[in-house]
């Protein structure tokens, strides 16, 4: 996954677009991208762009993207997300790529914790919801 760059111009981006593989177990996804932060160490462009949402075809989704709260369609998005299901079954994700708490808020924490949670991830939906807990 981390070999995943794309050189532009002498410029690496973390992201590049959507993303959407799986295997037989899990499946990675990348719906948003850009972050408007600019942190000088990171490589995530500071342009904002959305995605469709793939289908979603695994029980374990990893989703890549870099700070997905802070756009604005983060709560649908993640609403829609916890309405899937495969094999009858739920699908639990992991935000692979962290959180910024910055951007949290209590709906979307609520969202979260609502919409699925990989109980053995940090940074699961789940995880998210603790956490925030732990700080109000
Ligand atoms: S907040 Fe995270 S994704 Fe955004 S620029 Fe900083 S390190 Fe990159």
């Amino acid at each position: 996954m981390l070999n995943d760059v794309n050189k532009t111009g002498g410029m690496v981006e973390y992201s590049y677009g959507a993303y959407n593989k799986f295997d037989e177990n899990e499946q990675y996804i990348r719906i948003t991208e850009g972050c408007p932060n600019n942190c000088p160490y990171c490589y995530e462009p500071t342009e904002i762009k959305v995605f469709e949402i793939p289908e979603i075809v695994r029980n374990d989704v990893k989703i890549m993207d870099m700070n997905i709260l802070c756009k604005g369609e983060a709560l649908s998005i993640i609403n829609h997300l916890g309405s899937q299901k495969v094999n009858n079954r739920v699908v639990y994700y992991q935000l692979i790529c962290g959180v910024d708490w910055r951007f949290l808020t209590q709906d979307l924490a609520d969202a979260l914790h609502k919409n699925r949670r990989n109980r053995r991830c940090k940074g699961s939906f789940k995880d998210v919801k603790r956490r925030t807990e732990a700080f109000c």
